[in-house]
């Protein structure tokens, strides 16, 4: 597909979101039926993108390390666990009515969100009359069982964290771990936002990849500084652009009730500076709490030292769905390939593109089908490729190109004599030819996904 001029730096959201739907990675939930606020579903390519962000995370967690483990707790916990968490206390946001408009505004964002009625315009500077700020606790309620009273309430987790906490001790045991050692989870939570938005940045229901990692008190705030780093450079490994990424460091008001220091990832949308992740010692507060809640002890005993304590607990946690959003958007370009020739183009990272190699025969005779077949056979079981013989070259390198597909593999007349093909790369648009026998490893060290150790 060509346009005549790349879109403006304000559209490109709701470029970017329309070729989302097009191309099938994301779509509105329930849209037959007008779509559900603030929920999505993720088509054929969207999966893909965010099943290979979520492999990369719990690769780089539990099997490249051997010092964290993987976890997967029940999405609905007993609801004491929301009393000791804090969660049904302080788990709250700010919520502000306008008289005008009925519009409903997170206080603390009041100056980002804008007025439905007079979109150009933030609440109150529309001249809309808003009531003051009412506590709004975001955990979607429901019932345990067939009865609808006070004693069946429970909730939809509002984070993954706290299935850590108390399986702390039944992941040590077995796996015969010892502090500092952590644990891995990635699952579904929700939290009844006041203002989601932003495509898929901010929704009702989202994936959280969190891993605690536990570690001696006084030597958490090492912990917490290596873990800082190695998020970054673990984001910049995925390449993500280095300009758009930086820290940022919470003070004073912006912290936690449980939280002793706090740094936010920030990604520059085009929506502005916002959080992909946030690094968090949250010191001994949720285990002392479990602690309290449960009656049961789940402080450790250090064989060295004859030491026994709680341990602290250093965070950090990532949204999969906003992970792909930030992807999604630091790949997307609009450029200019001659004049009035623009070409859309997702440039993933090899490694977590959805399809990494598309193989197209020329044309669609002489045997080159059948020998662009037998080359998508030899590569499927290590690579995601995908067969495309429909149209014009040129077409189908722009589609791919749409599809973030960093390696187009084209079978022509030579390919038959000589058994190569062209490699034809996604960003530099550069071709070469490459014997079909040594195309495994062209594709494997051009797609290495390498972070940098803690
Ligand atoms: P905010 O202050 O923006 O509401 P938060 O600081 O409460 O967010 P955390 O509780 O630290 O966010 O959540 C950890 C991560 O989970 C975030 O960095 C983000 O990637 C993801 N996340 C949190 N809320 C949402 C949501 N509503 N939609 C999508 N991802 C989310």
């Amino acid at each position: 597909m060509t346009d005549s001029k790349p879109a403006k730096a304000p559209d490109r959201m709701a470029s970017l979101a329309s070729l989302c739907k097009r191309r099938g990675f994301i779509f509105p939930s329930s849209e037959i039926y007008g779509g559900i606020n603030a929920c999505w579903d993720y088509g054929p390519l969207g999966v893909a993108l965010k099943n290979n962000l979520k492999r990369l995370w719990w690769q780089s967690m539990t099997q490249w390390r051997d010092d964290i483990e993987g976890l997967d707790a029940a999405i609905l916990m007993h609801p004491k666990v929301w009393e000791a968490s804090g969660h049904v206390e302080n788990f709250t946001d700010p919520l502000v009515d306008c008289k005008t408009c009925k519009g409903r505004f997170r206080e603390d964002q009041l100056e980002t969100s804008r007025c439905p009625n007079k979109p150009s315009k933030s609440p109150k500077a529309c001249g809309g009359e808003l009531m003051p700020a009412r506590m709004f606790n975001l955990m979607f309620k429901t019932h345990m069982g067939p009865v609808e009273e006070t004693g069946s309430v429970c909730y939809l987790r509002p984070e993954t964290a706290q299935g850590i906490y108390v399986n702390f001790l039944n992941v040590m045991a077995p796996s015969r771990q010892k502090i500092p050692f952590g644990i891995a989870q990635i699952g579904k939570a929700f939290r009844n936002e006041i203002s989601p938005g932003n495509f898929i940045f901010r929704s009702r229901e989202f994936e959280q990849m969190e891993m605690q990692f536990f570690v001696k008190p006084g030597t958490d705030e090492e912990w917490f500084a290596r873990w800082r780093a190695a998020r970054m450079a673990w984001h910049k490994a995925l390449g993500l652009n280095a300009a758009k990424l930086q820290f940022h460091d919470q003070t004073g008001k912006e912290l936690a009730h449980y939280a002793k220091a706090a740094t936010d990832i920030h990604f520059e949308f085009p929506f502005g500076w916002q959080e992909v992740e946030g690094i968090h010692n949250r010191t001994d507060f949720d285990l002392k709490r479990h602690m309290q809640f449960s009656g049961k002890d789940l402080s450790v005993f250090e064989e060295a030292t004859k030491e026994r304590y709680v341990p602290y607990i250093i965070e950090t946690s990532v949204g999969a769905d906003r992970l792909t959003l930030t992807a999604l958007v630091n790949a997307y370009a609009e450029e200019e390939v001659k004049p009035g020739d623009v070409r859309t183009v997702l440039k993933f990272h090899p490694a977590i593109a959805p399809i990494q190699a598309a193989v197209l025969p020329l044309v669609n005779r002489d045997g080159m089908p059948e020998l662009a077949r037998e080359v998508v056979q030899g590569l499927k079981r290590e690579f995601r490729v995908f067969f495309d013989d429909g149209g014009a070259i040129g077409r189908r390198y722009r589609r791919m190109d749409e599809a973030g597909t960093p390696f187009c593999l084209t079978v022509d007349g030579d390919s038959l004599k000589d058994r190569t093909v062209t490699l034809r790369e996604r960003d530099s648009m550069a071709q070469s030819r490459v014997p079909i026998d040594a195309l495994a490893e062209a594709l494997r060290s051009r797609s290495a996904f390498e972070p940098p150790a803690v």
